[in-house]
């Protein structure tokens, strides 16, 4: 366990046998400076004795330190779907880029305070060193990556590309099945495929982000967004929402493109106002295999196309700029998902104080950023150092987690429980493993672990 553990960031987990060392996953630490700070290569782990990486998927905080591995001079490989690599080189890039933007700040203030600079933990460099380190896998293609160590993947269902890992390990005549679950998605969420369960394991690592509580069912979820924006379009407002650039995005575009398909509003313009959206949708478009049987046939006959004619990419700042002048109704979806950066505000800025607009929140808001302000209820917010009045209306919609339910957990485990494994919890705040741990020992009269950062579990 490098991570993960007791958190849901920095997802990290090193297989260790006497032939090898595999590491699934190594995701950086996001949240305040203080976590960011946990974002080093753990002591004891040696690059040069590191014999292969496998990433479950391309979130950041699953694939955000194998930069660092490429800076201390790793050469791979990288053991991954072919969307998993793509997506990932979208997200470490942007991290790359951030990145320098932070460094160079802080810098500025260390120069006047006359402290020494900060390196970089990586930059765009290490990026494009790591890119051909990817070593594309099919779901379900076993591959020894080391000595003794065999892994499969099969899709998780959570962002494109997604998988969870089943890895075998022989060692003096011996084999243990390690499952690890990845993030795992909900079940008859548009476009992707549900979780693929497993039946045997001897250990399974089960993430538990959401092991407390089940989501609003997806309808309902659309029901309500329907009637949000009829009421806008009525009104002739904008309709701001702020976008995680995979997964998120292509949802909303999709969900747009099935309410004017149903004619529940007349066709008007969306605005992907994001360059790293405009990327991944692009990349979601080269991998339709991976698409579930209803998106593929959507593509296929070109409907999708069809219904999606007024989406409007805008990948330079003019064409964003513009925007302040285009008239209602429109929609913009634009980042970052949690309006701590990005276009985003540039939007919040110009609109928030109209009444006739709205601010669509869709995805999760950290404490302490404008996002939750503005979910709060907030009635000003300052923005650019300006106080702007919130006179839009702010919609939340909860539905459109891209993680699975308490629910739709213990089903994905209830498919391995007859193997008789140890159960793991990981990747889920203390409260989430502690009521899933409840429900998993209930249910299935299996032993749990809640394990630490930093400990192992012994094979
Ligand atoms: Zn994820």
């Amino acid at each position: 366990m490098l991570g993960a553990a007791g958190g849901v960031t920095g997802q990290a987990f090193l297989l260790e046998t006497r032939r090898a060392r595999v590491l699934v996953d190594f995701g950086a630490f996001q949240g305040s400076r203080a976590v960011e700070r946990l974002n080093v290569l753990p002591r004891g782990l040696a690059p040069g004795k590191l014999d292969a990486v496998v990433a479950t998927h391309a979130h950041y905080d699953h694939v955000g330190r194998l930069p660092m591995l490429v800076r201390q001079g790793w050469r791979g490989p990288v053991h991954a779907t072919r969307a998993t690599a793509q997506l990932a080189e979208l997200v470490l890039r942007d991290a790359a880029r951030l990145h320098a933007q932070d460094l160079a700040r802080e810098n500025r203030r260390r120069a006047r305070a006359g402290e020494p600079p900060l390196e970089p933990r990586f930059d765009e460099t290490d990026v494009e060193i790591l890119r051909p380190l990817f070593r594309r896998l099919e779901y379900d293609e076993p591959r020894e990556v080391a000595p003794g160590v065999t892994v499969r993947l099969v899709d998780a269902g959570h962002i494109l590309g997604s998988a969870s890992v089943e890895a075998s390990l022989e060692e003096a005549g011996e084999r243990r099945v390690v499952v690890f679950s990845g993030d795992l998605g909900p079940r008859g969420a548009p476009i992707l495929r549900d979780p693929t369960p497993f039946r045997r394991a001897d250990v399974v690592l089960l993430e538990s982000t959401y092991g407390d509580r089940d989501h609003r069912p997806l309808a309902d979820t659309l029901a309500e967004a329907g009637d949000i924006v009829r009421e806008v379009v009525a009104r002739r407002g904008k309709i701001l929402i702020p976008t995680f650039a995979i997964g998120r995005a292509q949802l909303l575009l999709w969900w747009f493109a099935a309410a004017f398909r149903a004619r529940l509003v007349p066709p008007f313009p969306i605005y992907l106002d994001s360059p790293m959206a405009i990327q991944a949708t692009r990349i979601h478009a080269e991998n339709l295999e991976l698409f579930d049987d209803e998106a593929r046939e959507l593509v296929r006959s070109g409907r999708l196309r069809r219904d999606l004619r007024t989406v409007r990419p805008c990948a330079t700042a003019r064409q964003s700029r513009a925007l302040n002048d285009a008239p209602g109704p429109c929609a913009i979806l634009a980042g970052s998902g949690m309006c701590t950066g990005g276009r985003i505000l540039h939007h919040l800025k110009h609109n928030l104080w109209r009444p006739d607009c709205a601010v669509v929140i869709a995805g999760y808001q950290a404490e302490g950023t404008l996002g939750r302000q503005l979910v709060d209820g907030a009635t000003s917010v300052s923005v650019f150092g300006e106080r702007i009045a919130v006179r839009a209306s702010v919609h939340t919609l909860g539905g459109f987690s891209a993680h699975a339910g308490q629910g739709e957990l213990l089903a994905w485990l209830g498919a391995l429980a007859p193997a008789k494994p140890r159960v793991v919890l990981v990747h889920g705040e203390d409260g989430a493993r502690a009521a899933l741990a409840r429900r998993v020992q209930q249910r299935f009269r299996l032993p749990v672990e809640v394990p630490l950062i930093g400990e192992a579990i012994a094979l």
